[in-house]
């Protein structure tokens, strides 16, 4: 065994040690700390100083919360991009654009050509409205402002579902 060393008020992630606590079932000294979340728990030193214990498990959570709403995202958009409708959570409304995929000449969903002025135009259609992502010289760039739409509209729908 190594010198004790008192790590009273000190902070490993989200853990602030307010003093010795309890011992475990192993007869281990445990620290009694503050989770920032403002949870008691009781950790060892090495659990503490490893960062195998980093929070009250409020951490852990917020982690899984991250990953599933993510995950989530990605099913969204990948639905839209094969069906082209948007899936706003809040209110289940799918909202249809097929009078935009009927004109569609480019294969990309939301760009279309216009002879005329010789661009590329990307759109998106969000809950209702048409919007004007810009005009571009190549289809590469067209897809591009249309895939940032995407995610930038998908992320603001997204974050309203409701996961805890
Ligand atoms: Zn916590």
């Amino acid at each position: 065994m190594g010198k004790f060393e008192d790590l009273t008020g000190k902070k490993f992630n989200r853990l602030t040690v307010l003093g010795l606590g309890k011992r475990n079932s192993s007869g281990q000294i445990q620290w009694k700390c503050k989770c920032d979340c403002g949870n008691i728990v009781f950790a060892t030193t090495s659990y503490l100083k490893t960062g195998h214990t980093k929070s009250c498990g409020c951490l852990n959570r917020e982690n899984a919360s991250k990953r599933l709403k993510e995950k989530k995202f990605i099913e969204a958009r990948n639905n839209y991009r094969k069906n082209n409708f948007l899936v706003d959570n809040t209110s289940l409304v799918l909202i249809s654009s097929k009078k935009l995929r009927k004109n569609n000449t480019t294969g990309v969903t939301g760009v279309y050509y216009n002879g005329k002025i010789q661009r590329y135009i990307a759109r998106i259609y969000v809950q209702g409205k048409n919007i004007n992502l810009g005009q571009f010289k190549t289809l590469e760039e067209a897809k591009k402002a249309r895939e940032l739409a995407e995610d930038k509209y998908f992320k603001s729908i997204i974050d309203k579902y409701k996961l805890d």
